[in-house]
């Protein structure tokens, strides 16, 4: 049985553990999800998520917590990390904030709080690539998030003329919340779906 780990010390946890509860199943896959909150249990974990909160508070309580490392460890072994929004905020190599320190896992640079000005939250559909069908992707944006920079990450989708879902190596970034929707897709394709991606230090 696979170990999935969520970091939790702030943010949409449960969101995220039912998602990866589903996108297991889908792939027959048996899973035991375990909430992160201090350090030792990311290295028993084959899967790791970081929600959508507070890019602020994570990247604080990431660090205070002797977690930091752990996530960078995890990902220098290959082992998928799924972000999302302030998850890839924390996760990025730049947000232009100093109160967020980034764990510099997805080579991209982050304006926070910058998708959709105009209006916090919307939704939009959404061409994803690789996902199982055609069917667009219900994308939920938060006060997202706008990712400027793209360094070595591809874009896996775009909106509004930004990429919005991007994956490095084994770590896939999206600025929206696929685990607010009912849509495991892209739990999918960022925990079983790693067999195409460069992985550093396995190329
Ligand atoms: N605005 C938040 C931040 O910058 C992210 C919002 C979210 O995760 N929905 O941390």
């Amino acid at each position: 049985s696979l170990v999935a780990g969520v970091v939790a010390v702030q943010g949409d946890v449960s969101e995220h553990a039912a998602a990866i509860e589903r996108a297991s199943a889908a792939r027959g896959e048996s899973v035991e999800v375990r909430e992160v909150r201090e350090s030792g249990i990311v290295p028993d974990c084959d899967l790791l998520a970081m929600p959508g909160g507070e890019s602020t508070t994570i990247s604080r309580l990431v660090h205070s917590e002797g977690i930091a490392g752990e996530i960078r460890d995890h990902v220098a072994a290959g082992k998928p990390l799924f972000a999302t929004c302030a998850g890839l905020i924390v996760a990025s190599s730049d947000a232009g904030d100093d109160r967020v320190e980034t764990l510099d896992l997805i080579d991209v640079t982050v304006e926070r709080n910058a998708f959709g000005r105009q209006k916090d939250s919307f939704e939009a559909p959404l061409e994803v690539a690789g996902l199982a069908d055609e069917e667009p992707f219900p994308a939920v944006f938060i006060r997202a998030p706008v990712i400027d920079d793209v360094g070595d990450a591809a874009v896996l989708a775009s909106w509004d003329g930004n990429p919005v879902a991007v994956r490095d190596g084994p770590v896939v970034g999206t600025s929206f919340h696929p685990e607010l929707t009912t849509d495991e897709r892209i739990h999918e394709l960022a925990f079983f779906e790693t067999d195409g991606a460069s992985v550093p230090g396995l190329e």
